[in-house]
């Protein structure tokens, strides 16, 4: 491959997991991007590879004991970065231009903040930097001058869609949700699902957290609170509508009544190639869309445990503060003890409810501040399925 004059640097955080694999399928596609710096939590292993292949400049590990053997395996000359620094150590050393954040978790928010402070464009992969973090990552991105790029799928189709009209124009906007794996279940059925059942998502391939909480909902919650930050939008100007075939991901309604849709086969390497390439759109073999073929699409709104799961997101904007923070983290902790067998499917949602109702207001929101409400939220995560446990021994 003949390097270009004119390459994008593109950093990726999580570059091991789901995003950030499908991500370096893309810059493979293309020789206008470089990954300049990749950064993983433990699979040092695949990261090693990664460099390789991609000729990266520089690696982070976040785990300190595979640092020496992430070593040894990347090729001379490759800087590496380990510990639990190694992220914002990695994007202040190789400044991408584009860095795309795909770690789940607190963990990738100091990265992220670097990348605003290096003037990176960001592409939000993750929930975290807005859901967790959005009165401090927007303000301290529109001080910097550096783009927010949304990657996730609805958001990156409310992006595209605003390009129709002026944003004073904007009545509202509505994102879909597949409904996920358990969609048609009864709420009785669906409380005791298993771990396989709520991963058997019917049109996306993700990663495991995000596909229980594709299957919840409450990705949905997430969601409507990305939105607002990203766009400005009240949360009455945001709806969720159920949508099986995952083909339009998001709607844009403005002031004379039109309404702009976004449509694309469910595939992540779509939204995220238009974050690398915005504001051009890559030629991709493979991509678009027979509508005839399909022949239609579907559209119902949020019923019962659903509706529940998303009023989470419109609350925690109601409440503001950590609130975002409270809601990010208590759902992560309920998911992995969901994961580990701690608690039922049915669980997820009203843990999450309850730590929400707890959280008490914050003075001032600050970095510290959130990552103590994480810590909070976890923690009353943890003693709540404790005391479920103790309570049910079965
Ligand atoms: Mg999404």
């Amino acid at each position: 491959m003949t390097r270009m004059a004119q390459q994008k640097r593109i950093g990726i955080l999580g570059a091991t997991g789901s995003i950030g694999r499908q991500t370096l399928e893309v810059i493979a596609a293309r020789d206008e991007f470089e990954a300049c710096a990749l950064a993983a939590g433990c699979r040092w292993e695949l990261l090693a590879e990664q460099a390789r292949r991609f000729g990266t400049e520089a690696v982070a590990i976040a785990d300190d004991s595979a640092a020496e053997a992430l070593a040894a395996a990347v090729p001379d000359g490759t800087r590496v970065f380990a510990g639990p620094d190694a992220m914002t150590d990695l994007v202040r050393a190789t400044r991408p231009d584009v860095l795309v954040t795909g770690v789940v978790g607190a963990a990738g928010l100091k990265p992220a903040l670097a990348g605003i402070e290096c003037g990176c464009t960001l592409a939000v992969a993750n929930k975290e930097p807005l859901v967790m973090a959005g009165a401090i990552v927007m303000p301290a991105a529109r001080a910097a001058g550096v783009e927010v790029l949304p990657v996730d799928s609805e958001h990156s189709g409310i992006f595209q869609c605003l390009k129709a009209g002026r944003r004073a124009d904007v009545r509202r906007v509505t994102i879909t949700a597949s409904g996920g794996a358990l969609r048609d279940w009864d709420a009785e059925r669906a409380h005791g699902a298993t771990v396989d059942e709520a991963l058997d998502h019917p049109t996306w391939d993700m990663g495991r957290k995000i596909t229980i909480d594709s299957a919840t909902l409450v990705n949905k919650a997430l969601e409507v609170v990305e939105a607002h930050w990203l766009f400005d939008l009240a949360p009455e100007q945001i709806e969720v509508v159920i949508h099986p075939e995952s083909i339009a991901h998001s709607l844009v309604e403005f002031a004379d009544g039109s309404v702009i849709a976004q449509l694309a086969q469910p595939d992540m390497t779509t939204p995220i190639a238009y974050a690398l390439s915005h504001p051009a759109r890559l030629p991709r073999a493979g991509a678009g869309l027979d509508l005839a073929e399909r022949g239609r699409l579907t559209f119902r709104p949020l019923q019962g445990r659903f509706a529940r799961a998303v009023a989470l997101g419109y609350e925690a904007i109601r409440r503001g503060g950590a609130a975002g923070a409270v809601l990010n983290s208590a759902n992560e902790a309920a998911v992995e003890a969901f994961l580990a067998g701690g608690i039922a499917f049915g669980d997820i949602v009203p843990v999450v409810e309850q730590v929400l109702n707890l959280a008490e207001p914050i003075s001032e929101v600050t970095l510290d501040a959130l990552l103590s409400a994480d810590a909070w939220a976890r923690a009353r995560v943890a003693e709540i399925t404790r005391a479920a446990t103790k309570a049910s021994p079965a």
